[in-house]
């Protein structure tokens, strides 16, 4: 379950002005058909864009974490529209609002506490070499001792002042 939303006409604006350019669409389907994630989820981002930008409240909308962000769908639309980027404006939304998908609050908090999304284990270093790849990336797993800039870096950013959002968003009844 996600977290519950605001009903806020200010934030809805917001969310519509960053999907506006979908009006531009001519509804050719080429980004839902190459779309890998919509092969195994319900996401369709065509039509998930279109209802924030009819002004739609899709905050609570699981879909909207459903993207991986490979960017096929942008890279290949005929009209260039920036329908990632749209929607990704629309989570960071949702995240200041303390709404987030607990699988991205679970990555979100292993990135502030190590410093990465993916804390490295013995079986993917042992996948890494068979790779031919080093043990360790070039990261914190291997330069620990970078961890604390790159906490500052998110807490430049505030980021986790927005992590932290989704437990006084919970916590309400
Ligand atoms: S690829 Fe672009 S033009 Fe085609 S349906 Fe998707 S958003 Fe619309
Ligand atoms: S960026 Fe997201 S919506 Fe676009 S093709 Fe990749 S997974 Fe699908």
């Amino acid at each position: 379950m996600l977290n519950t939303p605001q009903n806020d006409a200010g934030l809805l604006d917001e969310v519509k002005e960053a999907c506006k350019d979908i009006f531009k669409c001519m509804q050719c389907g080429v980004c839902s058909g190459s779309c890998p994630s919509g092969r195994h989820t319900s996401l369709n981002i065509r039509k998930l864009v279109r209802k924030a930008a009819k002004n739609s409240n899709i905050l609570q909308d699981e879909e909207l974490w459903m993207c991986t962000t490979c960017y096929n769908c942008q890279e290949r639309c005929p009209r260039n529209i920036d329908i990632v980027d749209a929607m990704l404006k629309i989570r960071a939304i949702a995240a200041h609002e303390g709404i987030m998908h607990p699988e991205h609050i679970t990555v979100s908090e292993l990135l502030l506490e190590y410093g990465h999304a993916v804390p490295i284990d013995e079986e993917n270093r042992k996948r890494r070499i068979k790779l031919g790849l080093n043990e360790l990336p070039e990261t914190v797993h291997k330069y620990p001792e970078e961890l604390e800039e790159v906490k500052i870096l998110l807490d430049s950013c505030e980021f986790n002042r927005v992590v932290d959002k989704k437990d006084e968003k919970s916590g309400e009844t």
